[in-house]
């Protein structure tokens, strides 16, 4: 009698809450489908399969990077006759990137280090094309935040330079097993073309910024020695603010300012 392969009980640490529902997963492959145009396809933990095998039929190229070691080898022996499906058990964290261009990524993120994950694919935009992510709801807000609202906050630059994020839907917890504590969201992040070599001065410039939202920015600058005597009208109303409430391009406009002041 053939046995039953047994599943291994979901690890927390990896962030494992695996997508049971159906009909959600249906609802992601079919936004993924709509836009696919024979891309590579990379899913980031793919876990028990609950996304790739909707994926596998439709992909040109399919990469699965999973660093649970059992659920990745479960993975090789299933898809082992698919030439088209590369298993990689690897932590995408300090995995390097294949030199393809134009991947399209499908991932429900472990939530623990779904900020870093982001944060490696935006440092290397150039390879990318759109994001399918989940990402838990309040993250998920994070990223979509406006100026002067609570949630505006580095994560939310980071996302918003290097990508168009846009929210699609939200899943409840149901959804999942183990059932998580808290609502997910499925956004398309769309990809800039934009170089990380030449933001990385701004980016340390706002995370300086943001460590003191609450403060002018004024205070934050010259707390930091900047000379803040001789500055245009113009710069030091914008300085007379908080950082949560200047927009992407006002930043980055004082930015440019401040540069010239040191
Ligand atoms: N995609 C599956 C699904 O939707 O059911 C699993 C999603 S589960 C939320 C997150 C998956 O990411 C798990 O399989 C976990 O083992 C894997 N994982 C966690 N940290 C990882 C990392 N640093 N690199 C690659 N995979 C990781």
């Amino acid at each position: 009698m053939m046995q039953k392969k047994r599943k291994s009980r979901a690890k927390r640490s990896l962030g494992q809450n695996f997508l049971v529902d159906a009909n959600y997963q249906n609802k992601i492959i079919d936004v993924v489908k709509n836009s696919y145009n024979g891309e590579t396809i990379l899913e980031i933990g793919p876990g028990r399969g609950a996304l790739t095998q909707h994926l596998v039929p439709i992909a040109k190229k399919l990469i699965l990077v999973e660093k649970d070691v059992a659920l990745a080898k479960q993975l090789q022996e299933t898809y082992a006759d698919h030439d088209h499906v590369l298993v990689i058990q690897a932590d995408f964290i300090k995995w390097d990137l294949p030199t393809h261009k134009d991947i399209i990524v499908v991932a429900n993120l472990p939530y623990n280090v779904a900020s870093q994950i982001l944060i490696k694919i935006f440092k290397q935009s150039k390879h990318f094309k759109t994001l399918y992510i989940m990402l838990q709801k309040e993250m998920a807000q994070r990223a979509i935040a406006i100026p002067s609202t609570k949630d505006f906050s580095v994560f939310s630059i980071w996302c918003q330079l290097f990508s168009l994020p846009q929210k699609l839907f939200h899943l409840p917890p149901t959804a999942f097993s183990p059932k998580p504590k808290v609502t997910s969201t499925f956004l398309a992040l769309r990809i800039c073309e934009r170089d990380y070599e030449e933001e990385k001065e701004f980016i340390l410039f706002i995370k300086q910024l943001f460590n003191q939202r609450r403060k002018k920015i004024s205070t934050t600058l010259k707390n930091s020695g900047i000379p803040l005597e001789n500055i245009s009208d113009s710069l030091r109303d914008k300085i007379d603010k908080r950082a949560e409430a200047l927009s992407i391009g006002e930043l980055k406009e004082l930015f440019f300012d401040i540069q010239q002041l040191v």
